[in-house]
């Protein structure tokens, strides 16, 4: 009898310690997405043409189980794709699971699995669109997972962290790898196969993940989450908007198959300071009297596309991109043009967010 009950008091105790320690851990849901951190090589040598998007989310957890230490973590698979294959519907799914989990009080934050082509352009739809202040982050990797050195788990380990920390609460969607810790609206993929590849070009990184700590230099000044005005919740689709690149010699034919296509908006990925070519201005200005909205952004990379720069926007009716690089204007319009068809109200979107 004594024997017994000293057992139950064990096992007891054994469990209420293990709730205890779990209780004072943070939940950190993974949302996989696909993408090299999920991906195989035929060898541990294979860092290129390998196949991205094969490796289940418990698998990708399994492989660290250094996460245990720092949260509760549980994984879904949301979709399993190479990133240049994602879509405005994939984000919308997303999004939307996003604000499930987040809503829950038994989830406080949430780390995505991501391919690294799209991670940003990800990132910043998140940015806008989740309506919380709990920890977001975004993750990916430059090697599959069976590559010598994978720089998956490592990342993958941070993000977490990240992911657990009040800290990162209130910052906006976050991405992390490589040890940095970068803001969803400043950061790009700056190089095709290295490891250091995401970069906040323009504005420099918010700070640095140290031995799973994330150490913080600096805030994001623009409005995000909580603070925006787009919601999605009730959208199964946004409208069509595509991007469109300069260089010497560009003809109007690909401005000319977007109008023709009935896209409600075109960015234009101009030289310099968003400057326009005489046909492509000539293009771009019959679109903007046929109805189609054409926001003015540059291919440079970094810095400003100024308002009555390179062009008249007043004049032509036109929006300035600000520092967004294109393929984030892309972003904003879509969300933008779910509200209204205003240039006026877009351009102040496009200095507030
Ligand atoms: N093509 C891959 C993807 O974006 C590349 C990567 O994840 O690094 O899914």
């Amino acid at each position: 009898m004594m024997i017994q009950t000293l057992r139950l008091t064990v096992l007891s105790s054994v469990l209420l310690s293990a709730a205890v320690m779990a209780a004072d851990k943070p939940n950190v849901m993974i949302l996989a997405t696909g993408g090299t951190i999920a991906g195989t090589g035929a060898t541990s040598t294979t860092t290129v043409g390998y196949t991205a998007a094969k490796v289940g989310v418990e698998r990708l957890i399994e492989a660290v189980p250094e996460l245990k230490n720092v949260a509760n973590v549980k994984g879904e698979q949301v979709f399993q794709i190479a990133s240049e294959n994602m879509t405005n519907d994939h984000w919308l799914k997303l999004s939307k699971r996003v604000n499930e989990l987040l809503a829950q009080r038994d989830v406080d934050g949430i780390v995505i699995t991501h391919g690294t082509d799209t991670l940003e352009e990800t990132a910043y739809f998140l940015n806008l669109t989740v309506k919380s202040k709990k920890p977001v982050v975004l993750v990916g990797a430059m090697r599959p997972s069976t590559a010598i050195s994978a720089d998956g788990p490592i990342n993958l380990y941070n993000a977490v962290a990240l992911a657990s920390s009040k800290d990162a609460a209130g910052r906006g969607v976050l991405v992390s790898l490589n040890d940095q810790i970068n803001a969803a609206r400043e950061v790009t993929k700056t190089n095709t196969m290295t490891t250091d590849t995401f970069r906040s070009t323009d504005l420099g990184a918010l700070g640095y993940m140290v031995s799973g700590k994330p150490v913080f230099y600096r805030g994001t000044a623009r409005k995000h989450t909580t603070d925006s005005e787009f919601d999605i919740s009730k959208l199964d689709k946004l409208p069509a908007v595509n991007v469109v690149y300069s260089y010497a010699n560009a003809t109007r034919t690909a401005i000319d198959a977007f109008v023709g296509a009935g896209d409600e908006g075109i960015v234009h990925a101009g030289t310099g300071n968003g400057s326009l070519s005489t046909p492509v201005k000539a293009a771009l200005t019959e679109a903007r009297k046929k109805g189609m909205i054409v926001v003015r952004s540059s291919r440079t990379g970094t810095g400003i596309t100024a308002r009555n720069g390179e062009a008249n926007d007043d004049e032509l009716d036109f929006v300035a991109a600000d520092n967004l690089s294109p393929q984030k204007a892309r972003i904003l319009l879509m969300l933008g043009l779910t509200k209204t068809h205003d240039t006026k109200a877009l351009q102040r979107m496009f200095m507030m967010y």
